[in-house]
């Protein structure tokens, strides 16, 4: 078999742990046999970022805006226990948030299901994707807990001269209090990221908010995401789907009755408390996957969980380890997808069809890593090691496409 063209590189961001080993092994066993691979290799290994003080993670961001598609390892986001561990210069940022905020992008999380494996929720048969807006409310809060008695204003200052003044509350005793704020600029970009991504994968938006309780701060998010709408209302009606606002109480209780198969935009805390909830309801971390969405149409994939230190651990000793690689491969799937897309290759975007159709192929015929064992249903899952549940699913690609 000839293997597949790609004309522009995808940024490839390699990171730490059982993740780096898995990273080596996928494009091993899955791709370079098929793909005439080409990238833009950068190392987020935490070993390279202190070496380059943390100069690769923006180097990498910066390439994914020239480039417009990234594929991402999960790499280790320093403590002080990683400070001597890996005798780091410096307690380096995450380098998603980096990544995040030079791309002010948002997140997109979307299980990855499989026949045998049951959400909790029985109604439940497609993914649903939360997009959680990254930036600000409660994560960017100001507190004061006051012990005496008192007043708590909120206060404006304008450039203008301008000045707005409200009672908070007249404390009779202790008490608390929190300042917090977002900016129309960001809600706006999370709105714009929401709306490509719904017309990218043709699924139905949902955005919900507290707008009857908080009517000038969440109204404020809801008349944003209905202004932006119109920019993009024509091409929903085009592709069949919908555009849907409603109170965040009612949109919980929908989407437990639902059937799935759209994506529920969030505020920051309710995308932070929801997306745990979603991808533990759907069965397992390793299985969730996530893309990076700018405002101007630029992505980067990813799978959602950590670098499963206590594997890599093992892995170390020289003991076998069944690492789930699925939310990884899906991350490369996803980018070769958007690849192709945008530079016109349908052989590629074939490629990363079957690859993902392979994986469901092994996965159904009860294939896979240690961890699903417990959570499949219907068949009798046998547990491979890393390596042979790979080479598993390269036997069953190598089938679909013929080589
Ligand atoms: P984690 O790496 O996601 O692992 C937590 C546990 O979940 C693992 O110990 C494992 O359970 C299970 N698990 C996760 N992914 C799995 C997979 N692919 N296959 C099988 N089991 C899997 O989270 P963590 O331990 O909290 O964090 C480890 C490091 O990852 C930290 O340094 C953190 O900073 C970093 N991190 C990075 C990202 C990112 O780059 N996007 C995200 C989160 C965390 P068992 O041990 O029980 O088998
Ligand atoms: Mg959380």
């Amino acid at each position: 078999m000839e293997k597949i063209k790609m004309t522009t590189p995808l940024v490839e961001m390699d990171g730490d742990e059982m993740t780096r080993i898995l990273w080596k092994m996928i494009k091993d066993e899955l791709i370079l046999p098929f793909v005439d691979l080409k990238t833009e290799y950068y190392d987020l290994g935490l070993p390279n970022r202190d070496k380059t003080a943390d100069q690769v993670t923006i180097d990498s961001a910066l390439a994914t805006k020239r480039l417009g598609v990234a594929v991402k390892c999960a790499t280790i986001t320093p403590n002080v226990q990683r400070m001597s561990e890996y005798n780091l210069h410096e307690m380096w940022k995450s380098p998603n948030g980096t990544i995040r905020a030079m791309l002010d992008g948002t997140v997109f999380r979307a299980p990855i299901t499989i026949p045998s494996i049951h959400p909790a929720v029985k109604f439940w048969k497609k993914p649903i994707t939360i997009a959680r807006h990254a930036y600000g409310d409660v994560y960017r809060d100001v507190e004061i807990q006051t012990t005496e008695p008192g007043v708590a204003k909120l206060v404006f200052e304008g450039v203008s001269g301008k000045r707005e003044e409200m009672v908070i509350h007249e404390f009779k005793g202790p008490g608390v209090i929190e300042g917090m704020h977002n900016t129309d600029d960001s809600i706006r970009s999370f709105a714009h990221a929401c709306f490509k991504y719904a017309l990218d994968v043709k699924q139905t938006l949902w955005f919900a908010t507290k707008d009857t309780i908080s009517k000038k701060y969440d109204g404020r998010f809801k008349a944003i995401f209905e202004e932006v709408y119109q920019e993009y209302k024509d091409q929903f009606e085009a592709a069949g789907i919908e555009y849907f606002y409603t109170l965040i109480d009612d949109a919980v209780a929908r989407v437990m009755r639902s059937e799935g198969g759209f994506i529920w935009a969030c505020k920051n805390y309710d995308g932070d408390v929801m997306s745990d909830m979603v991808s533990t309801a759907f069965g397992s971390l390793a299985m969730m996957t996530s893309v990076l969405v700018s405002p101007d149409g630029k992505y980067e994939y990813e799978a959602a969980h950590g670098t499963v230190t206590r594997h890599y651990y093992k892995y170390l000793k020289g003991e076998e380890t069944s690492t789930n690689p699925m939310a990884t491969i899906f991350a490369w799937s996803g980018a070769f997808r958007k690849r192709g897309e945008m530079d016109n290759l349908p052989e590629l975007i074939n490629y990363a069809n079957q690859l993902e159709a392979a994986c469901f192929d092994t996965l159904n015929e009860g294939l896979t890593s240690k961890d699903l064992v417990n959570l499949m249903e219907g068949i009798t899952p046998k547990s491979l090691t890393s390596l042979e549940f790979l080479r598993a699913i390269r036997e069953r690609l190598a089938k679909r496409l013929g080589a």
